[in-house]
């Protein structure tokens, strides 16, 4: 398939987000924004939907992670050759940041659909030559954090450079612009330009999709910074629909100008229409891509019995058919996998006899991965000869709370040994590698978060695809998941059915303590029981049936997508 006219002609949707994870070790991630970027144009691209990406590259990328003697995380800047990965777009455009005019180009990656479709994503770059040095370093780094200056000043080259790349491109015909969140929503600022300012005409071509429950994690920016990057290019107009009390909300900015706002899942979604209660707000509950996160026992087995699971995920609802020894024989395979790269890659070397708890995702403090360590003690004696647990993540360089985590993991990991003999490992440098490993190598997939701040999630669908149940707190995609098939995991402490207490129901007593109780009361007496195990394994896998991106973005095509007057595409009924 080549890039022609009609290709171009027929391309009608452009996806922008500031992370899209391709591929491993293509550092255009930080965590699960991108990987769900990823998972959604490996679907689209399955189901030959008619979208090109958008994005940053990052010539450093996010940042390589190791740890020191004392546990502490260590960052390197990563070095990787995207020349030999990309082509590029051969001629530049221009974005005006203050008195410049800087020059972005772009590197052209193809993802390919299952029949060949391709889906092309640009990925943009100020590291062009004719640009000052300093202008170069503009898309060095993933959230850079110098400064606000580098962030805004990347957001305008995804936001107007995006959409000026794809005009100079001759992609003349797209009719939707999907804002995957608000680092994308400068492109708004560039397309009301291009219409001469008619505000329905921008917000008729406009998809926005929020990712952040908590108003904190919105973006702004200072008016006087606004200003001092677009001098007087920013129209008071849009400076109106972003304003949050005297600064510029790039959430605010999307939820204003666009068709169709949604939320990652349905908690989510309720979540986002308090916030903002002046919109409609609808949710597609997020999913990722089955047969890039299979792992290979499981695809083996999943193919014998349903050739084209791989295009109707809808087949694996009857995961219950599947055969027991399969099962036990594919997941013990990924576990022996798991536990001899772990062996290679630290001193403290976990046992395969032992049930295996997993925990991976950003070390984000609301994600508190220090939970179960609460009442140390009787975590050790519960698990003493019984359980063991993994853990992997990031911290961002500038959040010293997620930092001092990565460092009570290693010491609470070293006391649980010493007076216990329960070993507790924490990975280094967390990408989709590890994770492949992770979600499928456990056997079971752990997840504590403060309540209505995980806005979906992700890991956790992956790990159920593979056969491992989840053992959650009931947010995000799980109170979905858990209330689709209560057999295909466990949940921590209480659910959502008392919204006006959600101080008392983010209490590290009470969670830690469900924590503990089923832990001692029902897993492990479950695990125990071959049968009943791998009963509930089956009952987690079935659960991609629906938790899946081929899912999700037919629902985008259907809701936010399709407009009336096109014609229907191939694989959307
Ligand atoms: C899947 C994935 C995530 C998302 O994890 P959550 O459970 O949504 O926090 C983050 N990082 C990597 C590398 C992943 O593969």
């Amino acid at each position: 398939m080549e890039i022609n006219e009609s290709f171009k002609n027929d391309t009608t949707v452009a996806y922008i987000s500031m992370e899209i994870g391709v591929d491993s070790n293509i550092p255009t991630y930080s965590g699960g924004l991108g990987v769900l970027s990823g998972d959604t144009v490996r679907s689209a691209a399955d189901l030959e939907l008619p979208v090109v990406g958008i994005c940053l590259c990052y010539s450093s990328g996010y940042f390589y992670q190791f740890f020191n003697e004392f546990g502490d995380q260590k960052e390197r800047e990563i070095e990787w050759n995207f020349f030999y990965e990309f082509e590029r777009v051969p001629e530049p455009i221009t974005v005006k940041i203050e008195d410049k005019d800087v020059k972005v180009s772009a590197w052209q990656y193809n993802v390919i659909g299952q029949s060949g479709h391709l889906l092309p994503i640009y990925l943009l770059t100020t590291d062009v030559e004719g640009n000052e040095d300093w202008m170069k370093q503009m898309t060095g780094s993933l959230y850079d954090s110098t400064s606000k200056w580098n962030r805004i000043v990347q957001e305008m080259i995804l936001g107007i450079g995006g959409v000026k790349l794809l005009k100079s491109l001759g992609y003349n015909n797209i009719q939707t612009y999907h804002l995957n969140e608000g680092h994308g929503s400068f492109a708004m600022v560039e397309l009301y330009n291009m219409l001469n300012g008619d505000i329905e005409k921008v917000k008729e071509k406009m998809v926005f999709t929020t990712h952040t429950p908590v108003p904190a994690g919105h973006d702004r920016f200072k008016q006087e910074l606004v200003d001092k990057v677009f001098k007087k290019r920013m129209p008071s107009k849009i400076k109106k629909l972003a304003d949050d009390n005297g600064e510029f909300n790039m959430t605010y900015l999307g939820m204003a100008l666009s068709r169709y706002r949604n939320g990652v899942a349905k908690k989510h979604g309720d979540i986002s229409r308090k916030m903002f209660p002046q919109y409609e707000i609808d949710h597609i509950t997020n999913g990722v891509h089955l047969p890039f996160w299979c792992s290979k026992p499981f695809r083996k087995i999943f193919s014998r019995k349903w050739p084209n699971w791989r295009s109707n995920p809808q087949l694996l609802e009857n995961a219950i058919e599947l055969d027991d020894l399969d099962i036990f024989d594919a997941h013990i395979e990924n576990k022996f996998n798991l536990i001899s790269y772990q062996k290679g890659h630290s001193w403290n070397l976990l046992d395969e006899e032992l049930i295996t708890f997993g925990f991976a995702r950003r070390f984000a403090t609301y994600k508190r991965a220090v939970l179960i360590f609460h009442e140390i003690d009787r975590l050790g004696k519960i698990c003493k000869n019984a359980v063991q647990f993994i853990f992997a993540g990031k911290a961002h360089p500038k959040d010293q709370m997620g930092k001092d985590y990565i460092k009570e993991i290693h010491e609470a990991g070293e006391y649980l040994y010493n007076n216990y003999g329960v070993k507790v490992v924490m990975m280094e440098n967390y990408n989709m590698d590890l994770s492949h490993m992770l979600v499928s190598g456990v056997d079971v997939w752990l997840n504590t978060p403060d309540r209505y701040r995980e806005a979906s999630g992700t890991s956790g669908m992956k790990a159920a695809l593979n056969g491992v149940p989840n053992f959650s707190v009931q947010d995000g995609w799980w109170l979905e998941g858990y209330k689709r098939n209560p057999l295909a995991g466990w949940v921590i402490g209480p659910d959502d059915s008392n919204p006006d207490d959600p101080g008392v129901s983010n209490s590290w007593d009470i969670d830690a303590n469900a924590f503990y109780e089923v832990l001692e009361n029902q897993i492990i007496p479950t695990y125990m029981n071959h049968d009943e195990w791998i009963f509930r394994q089956k009952n987690a896998i079935s659960l991609a049936a629906y938790f899946n991106t081929h899912r999700m973005i037919r629902e985008y095509a259907k809701k936010a997508y399709l407009l009336k007057k096109q014609t229907r595409w191939k694989y959307i009924s």
